[in-house]
Order: C-alpha cells, then sequence, then structure tokens
C-alpha cells in the first residue's frame, strides 16, 4: 500500500525502513525492502507489523546505497511472507501497489512459455514480464516500456534491475507516486509525506508516466515512451 525508493550515497536499509513507517497511517499487512549491493539483490521480508521486519533487519542486514521497499495491503494472495514484496525474478525486483486487472491473463501467457511463478499475487507478473523481455536483449529501459504496454489496471511501481545498479524504475498509472530531489541523492515515494525526513523538494508523477531515476538525475516518460518535463515543488509536508 506504500512504495519508497532510494538512490543514494549511503547506506539505505534503515533510512527505507523509518520511510515506510511513515506509511504506516495507510494501513499494510505485511512489508519488505530490497537492496543491490556488490552487485547482487539483497531482500528483506516479513508478515505483520513493520517491528516484524525491523527485526530481520538486525538479525540480517542489508547493505548497499540502492533501494525500494514496500508496505502491502494484500488484494491477491494471502498476506504471507511469501507473497510481501519485493518480488525478484532473474535479477529483476519488484514492488507494486494498486490491482494488475489483466494479470490471469498475463500469468497464463508467461506459465505457458515457461515461467514458475512464486507467488498468488497479482504483481509478479510484473518481473515476468520485464524478465522476459531482458532475456530477449532489451535493456532495463526498453523491457519498462514493453512491459508497460501490457499492463491494464490501477498501479505504481518501483523495480530494481540487479545487472543496471545505479538505477530505480518507476512507474504511475493511478495510485501516486513522487520522486524526491535530495543533495546527490534521489527518492522516490508514494506521497511527500513519507519522504518529508529526506526532502521537501518533490516531482510528481502523472498517470502514464513511468521514470528512470538515478543519483544525481532523473527522466520522465510518458506512455509513448517520449522525454516529458514535470515541475518540481517545494512540499509543506513536515516531519
Ligand atoms: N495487488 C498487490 C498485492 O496484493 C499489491 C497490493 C498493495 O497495493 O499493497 O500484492
Amino acid at each position: 500500500c506504500g512504495i519508497v525508493g532510494i538512490v543514494g550515497r549511503h547506506s539505505v536499509s534503515q533510512r527505507l525502513l523509518e520511510a515506510l513507517k511513515r506509511l504506516e497511517y495507510r494501513g499494510y499487512d505485511s512489508a519488505g525492502i530490497a537492496t543491490i549491493s556488490g552487485g547482487r539483490l539483497e531482500r528483506c521480508r516479513a508478515q505483520g507489523k513493520l517491528v516484524n521486519l525491523e527485526m530481520r533487519l538486525e538479525q540480517q542486514p542489508l547493505n548497499g546505497m540502492i533501494g525500494i521497499g514496500h508496505t502491502r495491503w494484500a488484494t491477491h494472495g494471502a498476506p504471507t511472507e511469501r507473497n510481501a514484496h519485493p518480488h525478484i525474478v532473474d535479477g529483476i525486483a519488484v514492488v507494486h501497489n494498486g490491482i494488475i486487472e489483466n494479470f490471469a491473463e498475463l500469468k497464463a501467457e508467461l506459465e505457458a512459455t515457461g515461467a514458475d511463478f512464486e507467488t498468488s499475487t497479482d504483481s509478479e507478473v510484473v518481473a515476468h514480464l520485464l524478465a522476459k523481455s531482458r532475456r530477449g536483449g532489451m535493456s532495463g529501459r526498453e523491457a519498462m516500456h514493453a512491459m508497460l504496454k501490457r499492463l491494464k489496471g490501477a498501479f505504481s511501481l518501483a523495480i530494481l534491475f540487479q545487472d543496471e545498479p545505479a538505477t530505480i524504475m518507476a512507474a504511475r498509472n493511478g495510485p501516486p507516486l513522487v520522486i524526491g530531489h535530495g543533495d546527490g541523492e534521489m527518492f522516490l515515494g508514494s506521497d511527500p509525506i513519507t519522504l518529508a525526513p529526506l526532502t521537501n523538494e518533490v516531482t510528481y508523477l502523472v498517470d502514464g508516466d513511468w521514470a528512470v531515476i538515478e543519483k544525481t538525475d532523473f527522466r520522465i516518460f510518458d506512455s509513448e515512451g517520449n522525454v516529458v518535463a514535470r515541475p518540481r515543488h517545494t512540499s509543506m509536508a513536515s516531519v
């Protein structure tokens, strides 16, 4: 039910957890974080309250200066750890808010070509669609564009590609998503309140937009893949 992301200059896992706490007010049943460290995806998830995730992270700290996090309000698939986001397929980590309405059709199509689903969520199709395009030789950006053309429904997404370890990809078609501007760092969040301890400078994605976010730079594209400019605001959200 909430998304966070940081492309940072320092370790991100603790800051992702703090940002997820600021999303608690929306309600959730499980939570998780993925980072890239030493060129590899690392993941920690837990059912129930964020304190469960926090305890897991104490036992098994996640390193890395780039990462995404999620609080889940289950719509498809029970609120278990296995169904908690991020979902990982072939070095691609996905967090998703909302509902992929045509997931059953996409899942059947992907399974027919050999995809092995680990969860009973609607969200996992996103990771498999991206993985299939990457196997076919597309870049992360090309795979994003192709994947977004296939999805129906209301969603916001944040994605990490293990082999493109300096970038978070994001997309919005429904639930709000904002990019936050930091000092040599960039952030992503479901709303400016989430990001308030990190930055007050935000850019809202518009429905149909998707973005490639790096430490000191970002680009926003429309559904046709054209670069678009979106205004930067100073948010009034306070810490
Ligand atoms: N539909 C997805 C799921 O059930 C995402 C739910 C959410 O927005 O948290 O896993």
